[in-house]
């Protein structure tokens, strides 16, 4: 059986404490020495700065693509824009994307943040030109009978017909 760890607990009962929000300044009980905001909110908003085109930069981490990255539910990194998003507007959809009318990748202001699908966001970068259409799908012939994909074709390599 284990044995309780009463140094261990005393020292938990010790550090919870009322303090005042590093962010807000409202009072809150304190669960670790750590603890500095009361809430996740305000641990966000401590790390953003406004600039003055309205966009939220993001001061903390970011990742490769300059996507912020913010501690959140469970400790995992999750991208600060979405983050945001989901505290600010609302739950995002399971599969959604969620994309910056910006197009600042550090920016997490809700405002500038729209969810959309991820075709959405395909055509955008087309659009933006980020990315190059491909030349070989906009020549496929779905009529052509050499063509891997008809399924009339010799050379059909495609699901078993039905
Ligand atoms: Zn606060
Ligand atoms: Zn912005």
């Amino acid at each position: 059986m284990r044995k309780y760890n009463t140094k261990a607990y005393e020292c938990f009962l010790n550090n919870i404490k009322s303090v005042p929000c590093a962010h807000c300044g409202s009072a809150f009980d304190r669960r670790n020495p750590n603890q500095r905001f009361c809430s996740d909110k305000c641990r966000f908003i401590n790390k953003v700065k406004p600039l003055p085109n309205g966009c939220w930069l993001w001061t903390a981490a970011t990742n490769n693509k300059g996507y912020g990255t913010f501690k959140y539910c469970g400790g995992n990194d999750k991208k600060a824009h979405r983050v945001s998003y989901e505290m600010f507007v609302s739950p995002i959809p399971d599969g959604a994307m969620v994309m910056h009318i910006c197009d600042n990748p550090s920016c997490v202001n809700p405002d500038h943040l729209r969810p959309g699908r991820h075709a959405d966001n395909v055509d955008d970068m087309v659009r933006k030109g980020r990315q190059a259409v491909g030349a070989r799908h906009a020549r496929w012939n779905p009529q052509s009978p050499h063509h891997k994909h008809n399924p009339s074709s010799p050379f059909y390599v495609g699901p078993a017909k039905t």
